[in-house]
């Protein structure tokens, strides 16, 4: 008899057999949702993101995997705002029947330019003010599918908005330091507008909106010729893109390379940007370096 229940409790997966409930299962797009997932829901959920750290979300092949995951889910969390053009098909294709949090809800998008037409920017997350919203509708869809843990969804909500808070005060404070015509810098996409306009600070990028456009080198030229005319101080490098296009600015504008900026993606752990607030940390720690004149 003994060993008759031995036997059934190994069939049995682990969480059951110890009394613990099944974690919920969560799908975001990018690693910066996975962040905030990871924030509010702590041991609650088990978050599985599609683009990992150092990838491109405009830019994207899912794999077989990547549908039985969201065909698993209980909850898909996605930008919106059309970053991830790609998650509609993958979402309708692979079955999944889990509500989609887009987590922009709420947020005011900005302009911008694609191939010379007008855009709707994705990248709000840049704004620190946006993060907060962000962070409120992911609060709410985990609250809406697991609703008995919505206290503890919350508590875990008000403390990570409270670090927010801190993080755009040091944000602010950085920016400050900057003398004003240094804030300036180019990109290679122009995934800084909503920092940008939050903070004060002028961003150029030969590439518009989406990662994924190709430069004319008419539009390279104009660039290196404005880079010369307003003495833009640097130019900068990005985790989710490849350094020739700027490495070539930076040589025939005279502008130096200031750092690296993470724009799109997190690094992985041992990168310098594992989380939001690191990666937000340390582009205001990498434009200081830059920007501020050394006596
Ligand atoms: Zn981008």
């Amino acid at each position: 008899m003994k060993s008759l229940l031995a036997a059934v409790l190994l069939l049995l997966p682990l969480s059951a057999r110890a009394g613990v409930p099944e974690k919920l299962r969560v799908v975001a797009s990018f690693s910066i949702l996975a962040d905030f997932l990871r924030e509010v829901g702590g041991d609650k959920v088990e978050i599985k993101m599609l683009v990992g750290a150092n990838g491109d979300a405009h830019v994207f092949q899912p794999s077989p995997t990547d549908a039985q995951s969201l065909k698993k889910a209980r909850l898909i969390v996605v930008n919106g705002l059309g970053l991830e053009g790609w998650m509609t098909r993958l979402i309708a294709a692979s079955g999944a029947t889990a509500p989609v949090v887009v987590a922009t809800k709420g947020v005011i998008a900005r302009e911008g330019e694609e191939d010379g037409k007008k855009g709707v920017d994705p990248h709000a997350w840049q704004s620190i003010a946006n993060a907060k919203i962000y962070v409120a509708n992911i609060r709410e869809g985990l609250a809406a599918v697991d609703p008995a843990d919505s206290d503890y969804f919350k508590t875990r909500a008000d403390k990570f908005l409270a670090r927010l808070d801190a993080t755009e005060r040091q944000v602010r404070a950085g920016i400050a330091e900057i003398p004003e015509n240094n804030r300036r810098i180019v990109t290679t996409h122009d995934a800084f507008g909503y920092f940008g306009a939050a903070y004060g600070f002028q961003f150029i990028a030969p590439i518009g909106l989406s990662s994924d456009a190709e430069p004319s080198a008419r539009d390279i030229a104009k660039l290196i010729a404005q880079i010369r005319r307003e003495r833009v101080p640097a130019v900068f490098l990005e985790n989710i893109s490849d350094p020739r296009l700027m490495t070539r600015i930076s040589q025939e504008s005279g502008a130096k390379i200031g750092g690296s900026l993470f724009s799109d993606a997190l690094s992985s752990g041992e990168g310098p940007a594992p989380t939001y607030i690191d990666m937000m940390t340390h582009n205001i720690e990498e434009l200081k370096r830059a920007l501020i004149p050394h006596s």
